[in-house]
């Protein structure tokens, strides 16, 4: 099933309870991450459903290397050709389908609950070999341009995607959006994880789509800097909001 685009050009895949997104570009279809195993059918019926072939998806984006974003990528990468796309930090628990770094719970009880009913460290995928490491701050030239954020907290090897034109954030697990904007389910580090949740919280991008939870269709920048972004709390900016 494809939800309709939350933004053109973009489509959401429901991928069990993780989302892939498939981009139109003038270079083919571009698959940011590929979901829990076994869902390889719905990014084929998306493809489809474009008017695509499975040679036309040339690119797979992964936002991290956990299970819910791997876990079909070898099946679609068999069928498709997809070159492969990841941060040097987790490209070896990738290629080798498992185990996992442990993840803390985030705070509150949605993090607990979530933690222990969705990831399991010792879980194995089947393997994908990675292509092309991905390197901070560079201009993928992909689908117009895709910009990498290292954003590590939730795993070593998360990054956010900014596709510059759709003003469009691929946030991976950096955060979701399940009851709200908020944590995503663990953290390796909740102090790095914090920190990355800072930096798109300082860029400028209309739309958002999550490894987890609805996709945002505008404003989505203000949301993030309401939640994470740096506050004003000098004298001036107290009496702006006051007046
Ligand atoms: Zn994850
Ligand atoms: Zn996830």
């Amino acid at each position: 099933m494809v939800v309709k685009p939350a933004i053109k050009g973009v489509h959401v895949v429901p991928m069990g309870f993780s989302n892939a997104f498939l981009i139109e570009g003038d270079d083919g279809l571009t698959l940011i991450d590929a979901g829990f195993p076994d869902k390889e059918a719905a990014v084929f019926g998306a493809s489809r459903r474009l008017g695509c072939s499975p040679d036309q998806l040339k690119h797979l984006i992964f936002t991290h290397g956990h299970p819910d974003h791997i876990g079909s990528a070898a099946a679609i990468v068999r069928e498709t050709g997809a070159r492969t796309y990841m941060h040097p930090l987790d490209i070896a628990i990738t290629e080798s389908g498992g185990p996992f770094r442990p993840l803390t719970p985030a705070p509150g009880l949605l993090g607990r609950v979530m933690c222990r009913v969705f990831f399991h460290p010792n879980e194995r995928v089947n393997p994908i070999a990675i292509d092309q490491p991905l390197t901070a701050g560079e201009l993928l030239p992909i689908a117009g341009g895709i910009e990498v954020i290292h954003a590590p907290g939730h795993c070593a090897g998360q990054v956010a995607l900014l596709w510059r034109p759709g003003r469009m954030l691929f946030a991976g697990d950096v955060c979701m959006n399940v009851m709200g904007l908020g944590d995503p389910v663990g953290f390796e580090s909740l102090e790095d994880g914090r920190a990355s949740q800072r930096k798109p919280a300082s860029l400028s991008f209309d739309a958002a789509g999550f490894g987890h939870g609805r996709p945002i269709a505008r404003d989505a920048s203000t949301l993030f800097r309401d939640k994470w972004g740096e506050r004003d709390l000098s004298f001036h900016a107290q009496c702006r909001r006051a007046a």
